[in-house]
């Protein structure tokens, strides 16, 4: 450490007038660092339990039942240190803790998404073809096609039957459990399928899910190996195939998290876009205790198709939400609104040294420099985002510095190299002051995407600082 008395005039302004990022590594103590490690733990087994928006849904619901959080009675005028949580359609959930404060003064709000890229079943899925059994699909979000074959895939959701009955079905997860897999032309036979683009590899409609191939024994019918697979998923389900109409069923990777790195300093897993910010988001709410101001994390479906649907933060079921809670409290639902703040939290793109060409560098966030502060998403020229203020960038950055929160700022890529949305447009449409706050990712949107633990327990403590506001 250079003494500050020996430094020249330029190094001493240069220290007061100009920004000098660092590694968070480097400016966090080993206690803290040991501490966003062994969070990272709960993040993975998150990961783990939680691959569809209906899973991370339920778990949700679990970790608050455990943490004091009771189901919202409509009825009830609720009271500072009231911890609540609604479910909507099993798919999304709002959790609250009343504070201090009356309603009327705001909310502090965090919006994280539990959907994530996957390949649906069809309605009709099932199907024989060659002797092998196979479901057709349909992908949901945003995804690389060709990087969906040839991973081990698990099945999740439910299927309603005839009568109103449920089936709810996650096969692939369990140790000895049997995967499903897209499959992929042999290299010696793809001299066709390579001149196609990247785009265009694999295409939608070859996405299809290999899931049998024995036939059934009995030569008076055709299709044995579709019925074979039925009789099994009769007998395990009680379910027929016309039941699909009425089903659900996500299929995804079935890979566990787990650490990347000789140092494991970061997470690999399926579905961290937007899971890690959902954890982090759901982790401050838990640790949430007779704040000044009421807090909330909602955990919402259908951000990867655009918001629109019952579930997703389009729609108004948060809104009701908020004013059926002001309603209770005797004061005006748009003036709660008006009054709240929300951290919409949201990964962004970390800088991939291998592709440096689409991000600008001194505006991409970067894996292990923080908690990634996103003014603006969209595309061109800020097509389709909610800029936030400058007042409220202001408020945001002070709040983080106070609270020892590491933090960076970072655009989703260059200018006009493409660009993407979240939900703080949706929230901000509601006359809410809102910005992007969450976690850089690599290969985001790929079958399996990366991490830095360090970049996520800032994320928790961003989160946690904020709903500590006074
Ligand atoms: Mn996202
Ligand atoms: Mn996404």
């Amino acid at each position: 450490m250079q003494d500050q008395k020996n430094k020249t005039a330029g190094e001493l302004l240069a220290e007061k007038l100009l920004e000098d990022p660092k590694n968070a590594a480097l400016r966090m103590s080993d206690e803290e660092i040991t501490s966003a490690d062994d969070f990272c733990e709960g993040y993975k087994r998150f990961l783990n339990k939680a691959k569809t928006e209906r899973e991370a849904c339920k778990e949700a619901v679990r970790l608050a039942k455990e943490a004091g959080f009771d189901e919202y009675d409509p009825e009830k005028v609720y009271s500072a240190g009231d911890k609540f949580y609604k479910v909507n359609r099993q798919k999304a959930v709002i959790l609250t803790v009343m504070g201090v404060k009356p309603l009327t003064d705001g909310i502090r709000l965090a919006a994280a998404h539990i959907d994530s890229p996957r390949l649906d079943l069809k309605q009709h899925p099932l199907y024989e073809d060659g002797e092998l059994a196979l479901f057709k699909t349909h992908y949901y979000g945003g995804i690389k096609k060709y990087q969906w074959t040839t991973v081990p895939m698990s099945l999740h959701g439910v299927v309603v039957r005839a009568d109103g009955s449920k089936a709810e079905i996650n096969i692939g997860e369990d140790e000895g459990d049997p995967v499903f897999c897209v499959t992929d032309l042999l290299i010696h036979l793809a001299g066709e399928q390579m001149k196609r683009t990247l785009a265009n590899g694999i295409k939608g409609e070859e996405l299809n899910l290999l899931i049998g191939s024995r036939p059934f024994k009995d030569d008076k019918v055709s299709k044995k190996v579709k019925l074979n697979i039925m009789d099994i998923l009769n007998k395990k389900y009680g379910i027929t195939e016309h039941d699909f109409v009425s089903a659900e069923l996500e299929a995804v990777p079935a890979f566990k998290a787990c650490d990347i790195g000789f140092d494991r300093s970061m997470v690999g897993s399926y579905g961290q876009d937007d899971r890690v910010c959902a954890y982090t988001a759901l982790m401050a709410i838990l640790g949430c205790d007779k704040p000044a101001y009421t807090c909330m994390t909602v955990l919402t479906d259908k951000e990867e198709t655009g918001s629109d649907g019952n579930t997703g933060l389009n729609s108004s079921y948060l809104r009701y939400f908020i004013h059926e809670l002001s309603r209770a409290q005797g004061v005006c639902g748009n003036a709660v609104i008006s009054a709240s703040k929300c951290l919409s939290a949201d990964v962004n793109a970390a800088v991939d040294p291998t592709f440096p060409e689409v991000t600008e560098s001194r505006n991409a966030s970067k894996i292990n420099y923080g908690v990634v502060v996103t003014k603006f998403t969209g595309s061109r020229g800020k097509s389709g985002t909610s800029d936030a203020s400058a007042e409220f960038v202001g408020e945001v950055r002070r709040m983080m510095d106070d609270g020892g929160v590491i933090w960076q700022t970072g655009e989703l890529g260059k200018v006009d190299a493409g660009g993407g949305g979240t939900v703080a447009m949706y929230i901000a449409n509601l006359d809410m002051d809102v910005i992007d706050v969450g976690v850089p990712v690599l290969s985001m949107h790929a079958p399996f995407e990366i991490t830095s633990k360090l970049d996520t327990y800032m994320a928790f403590k961003a989160f946690s600082v904020f709903f500590d506001d006074k």
